[in-house]
């Protein structure tokens, strides 16, 4: 009679636990859901001062600093240390944590090549695809990538691969008019876009694949297709 007594009050014992553990549970999921944070979204226009990128370049805040001046930590370059355009974007592109699609006409900002090179080091996996004519000039970033042993590839000068974007962990798009150089940083009048949300993000993604793709070098062909479907069958009659 006692032992059927203590295995009731153990019983009840026990429910009574597990029915705390899940109520604590279910308060644990509601405060989790109510903290998500709210999608990124944002609006940038250039032209942008060139403010000074070192801070974010090495882990800080975006915005790091007041005004013009010697910057935090006492970075004496004469760069303004404030909030800009630039800084922006950099610290939206330096929130990658797993993967960046790049897609862009030109690319030839030494703090944004910096950063992308940056991301590389940290493990995340970036590829490139830019425009076979503009990277040749001088002063893209792209040799240097390439060089860090970051994937690049290029379209084959049938048109312009003109496009300028850039997917961050498969979740955030950059995009807009922008060209990541110098020159259209402070001089020119240009907008992006940056919007984390799935339906846009996901058109983008496969729009970089199949760039991607096409451009592979094992699908690159040095003639026109008829040059050397020509070429062939010289090279048949020949041999006949
Ligand atoms: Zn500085």
């Amino acid at each position: 009679m006692v032992g059927r007594r203590r295995w009731l009050w153990a019983a009840g014992l026990w429910a009574a636990g597990l029915a705390l553990a899940l109520a604590a549970e279910a308060l644990v999921g509601r405060w989790r859901r109510g903290r998500r944070r709210a999608p990124r979204r944002g609006v940038l226009f250039f032209p942008s001062q060139v403010t000074c990128t070192e801070t974010l370049l090495r882990g800080g805040g975006a915005g790091a600093g007041p005004g013009p001046g010697p910057g935090p930590g006492g970075c004496p370059c004469r760069l303004a240390h404030g909030d800009s355009a630039l800084s922006r974007l950099m610290a939206y592109l330096l929130s990658a944590r797993s993967s960046l699609e790049l897609c862009l006409f030109a690319f030839s900002s030494p703090q944004l090549g910096r950063a992308v090179q940056l991301l590389h080091q940290r493990g995340v996996r970036v590829r490139v695809v830019t425009d076979c004519d503009y990277m040749a000039l001088n002063g893209s970033q792209i040799g240097r990538l390439r060089k860090a042993g970051i994937q690049v590839r290029h379209d084959q000068d049938v048109g312009y691969m003109h496009h300028k974007f850039a997917v961050i962990d498969k979740k955030l798009l950059i995009t807009g008019s922008l060209n990541w150089t110098t020159q259209a940083i402070q001089n020119n009048r240009e907008n992006v876009l940056i919007l984390e949300d799935e339906e846009y993000v996901k058109p983008f993604l496969e729009e970089f694949e199949r760039i991607w793709e096409e451009y592979n070098p094992a699908n690159y062909t040095f003639f026109s297709q008829e040059k050397s479907r020509e070429t062939a069958q010289r090279q048949l009659r020949g041999r006949k």
